[in-house]
Formats: structure tokens, C-alpha cells, sequence
């Protein structure tokens, strides 16, 4: 059988130590590894720090209500210490007996650019940083970004560069020149940040393709940018809107942002995947469909999209796959739900390609 690359590292360790654990008597230690799990999380948020309209007790305690493992509270040009916030979270959680929410430090870098009379606006989130990266200038569009990158890396984090479309500041072409860049938003809740594109401009998704179709691996992330936690309406931007699903063996910062890093998430609108698998050159879902009642459930739809946004394969079952085929570069696949919302995984690149600035 042909060999495919899988662009996840995580899940192949995962692989490779499944079938090591087959020849041999698996050992005491390999045994005590707890499980994969997927814990839900939204990495750009904003609190009353800067540019939210509520504090950040508040706000991690919307997410917590509404059963989120993890949280970045992510405001404009500065960092939270957010140790006292998650001591106050665990004690809520033991009193009350519930599972745990974790805090993972983030800055939304958000600084602007005047090129020829017109202003460009560069936001990259900086997730699990250790200092602030704040105020930066720059020449140009791709210079102020790439710079704003690099001090994201400096400060320890990785960077996710925000809503492209917004003010229709960011290209592909400038996203495929950055380096040590692999994560952009493919869905941001704000209503005003033209997610869809229009006229000329590409959708952010669309902008992946274009991207992925160049041979380079980016990873979506999907966000609800919220500001509004008070205030409700399709004109608000309020939470729970978009969101990413990690895979993990523990709800530890360490190992959740490990696993962010690698790519292994998917990205949601509301879809949930109960598993998903990259293995034998082929992709696999499962998809959790939610029912009411007998005769009132969600139906889906999926779409593997491969090389130009080309789509594919469609696949109606609650099971999708799509098999590799020769001359195929990449495969990701996209659900959509009857209700409307999404759910987004990661891009599959055939054996040699995909690969990393
Ligand atoms: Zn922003
Ligand atoms: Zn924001």
C-alpha cells in the first residue's frame, strides 16, 4: 500500500507507538497513558483589559458555563496575568465538582500600517506567551506581520494571524511569505471582519486553498473574537461562535498547546467530530449528529476539498471518507450541517509534500 505523510506529527507518534505496542507485550508504563481526548477551546476573546466590555472573571466564566475546556483571553497589545483567575477557576470547579477549565495566557498583537495614504490593519494573536509583545511598527504590510511573528516566537508563544479580510489589510500572497507562520483564522465571529470575502477578494477559505495548493501547510483556526458578553444581536460580536476542538492526552497548558501547535485540532461552527483519522492515506470522520427527537435531527453533509478548492468527494453518512488518489497534493474536509454550521479539519498532503516555512 502507498505510504502517505502524515503533516500531523502528533498522531503519528500516536501510530507508530500503536503498532509497536502490537509486536510486543505492552509496557506497565505505555498502559498508564491516559486517553486521547477533545477538549474544545476558543484561542481570541477579549475581556474589559482592552476591548471587551466585561472583566476577565466574567468572561472565562461565560466559557465555563457553556461547557469550553480551555480559554485565551486575548486582548488588544496586552498580556493578563491570569494565575489568580485560574486558581479562582479551580476552586469553583472542585466545590462544584466539575471538569476542569484552563487558562492559557494570549495577547491579540494589533498594530497598523500606512502604506501610499491607506491604512492596513495586522492582528496576530500571540497564544501561551510569556511577556507582552504590545506596540510595533513596520514598512509594509508583510513586514510589520513577519515582525510581529518573530516577536510572538520571542516571547514563547505561537502566533495565529487574525481575520485577513479585516479591512482587507491581509493577502495570500503576504501570508505566503511569512515565515515560521502556520496558523490563520478560516473563521472569526465578528461581523464585521468579511469572512466571506466579496468582489475580488477571496473568502478566508479560499485563502487557504490558494495557500495549501502551493505546497505549504497552514493550519485553520476558527474563533468567535468576542467583545460583546452583555449586549446580543447579529451586530454584536458576542461568544460562542467559532471555535477549535485539540486533541490531547491531559487539559494541561503544556500538552494542550503542544498539540495546537502540531495541528491536531479541527476547526467548529457547531459540528462536532467524535473521531477523526488520518492514516492509510485516507481521511475519516465521525460525526456526532445531533437528534431532538425521531423525526427532528441534523443531516450533513461533507465536502473533501482538495488542490484549487476543488471539491472532491461528497459524502452524505454520518462516517465520511475520502481515499487518496494519485496526482491528489492535499485533502481536508468540510462539514455542513443542516442548521448551518461547520466544522473544518486539517489539511492531509500527500507523501513529499506539505511542507513548513
Ligand atoms: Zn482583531
Ligand atoms: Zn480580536
Amino acid at each position: 500500500m502507498q505510504q502517505f505523510i502524515l503533516i500531523n506529527k502528533t498522531l503519528a507518534i500516536v501510530l507508530i507507538c500503536a503498532c509497536l505496542t502490537q509486536l510486543a507485550d505492552p509496557p506497565a508504563q505505555a498502559q498508564a497513558q491516559p486517553e486521547l481526548q477533545w477538549f474544545k477551546g476558543n484561542t481570541h476573546t477579549h475581556s474589559h483589559n482592552r476591548g471587551g466590555d466585561s472583566s476577565p472573571g466574567e468572561v472565562a466564566q461565560w466559557y465555563r458555563d457553556h461547557d469550553y475546556d480551555f480559554l485565551v483571553i486575548s486582548d488588544h497589545n496586552y498580556l493578563a496575568n491570569i494565575d489568580v483567575l485560574q486558581q479562582e477557576m479551580d476552586r469553583l470547579n472542585q466545590r462544584e465538582e466539575r471538569k476542569g477549565f484552563l487558562l492559557v495566557p494570549g495577547e491579540e498583537v494589533s498594530n497598523s500600517v500606512t502604506v501610499a495614504e491607506r491604512s492596513y490593519t495586522i492582528h496576530v494573536n500571540g497564544i501561551d506567551t510569556t511577556k507582552t509583545v504590545g506596540q510595533l511598527e513596520g514598512d509594509s504590510v508583510q513586514h510589520l506581520m513577519q515582525k510581529t511573528i518573530d516577536a510572538v516566537h520571542d516571547a514563547g508563544g505561537f502566533p495565529h494571524v487574525n481575520h485577513p479580510n479585516f479591512v482587507w489589510s491581509i493577502t495570500a500572497d503576504d501570508l505566503y511569505s511569512m515565515k515560521r507562520l502556520r496558523h490563520f483564522e478560516i473563521y472569526n465571529g465578528h461581523p464585521k471582519v468579511n469572512v466571506n470575502g466579496g468582489g475580488e477578494v477571496p473568502s478566508l477559505e479560499e485563502l487557504w486553498d490558494d495557500l495549501l495548493s502551493r505546497g505549504r501547510v497552514y493550519y485553520g483556526v476558527a474563533t468567535d473574537d468576542a467583545h460583546d458578553f452583555k449586549e446580543w444581536g447579529r451586530n454584536r460580536s458576542n461568544p460562542g461562535r467559532g471555535w477549535i476542538v485539540v486533541r490531547a492526552r491531559e487539559l494541561s497548558r503544556k500538552v494542550l498547546v503542544e498539540a495546537m501547535r502540531a495541528g491536531d485540532f479541527y476547526a467548529s461552527t457547531g459540528v462536532v467530530l467524535e473521531d477523526l483519522s488520518m492514516a492509510d492515506g485516507a481521511l475519516r470522520l465521525n460525526i456526532k449528529q445531533v437528534r431532538a427527537t425521531d423525526n427532528n435531527f441534523e443531516l450533513y453533509r461533507t465536502e473533501f476539498i482538495g488542490r484549487g478548492g476543488q471539491v472532491l468527494k461528497i459524502d452524505t453518512s454520518l462516517e465520511p471518507t475520502y481515499q487518496f488518489q494519485t496526482g491528489d497534493l492535499y485533502v481536508r474536509a468540510k462539514v455542513a450541517s443542516s442548521n448551518g454550521s461547520h466544522a473544518w479539519t486539517q489539511p492531509l498532503f500527500a507523501p513529499g509534500q506539505g511542507r513548513f516555512e
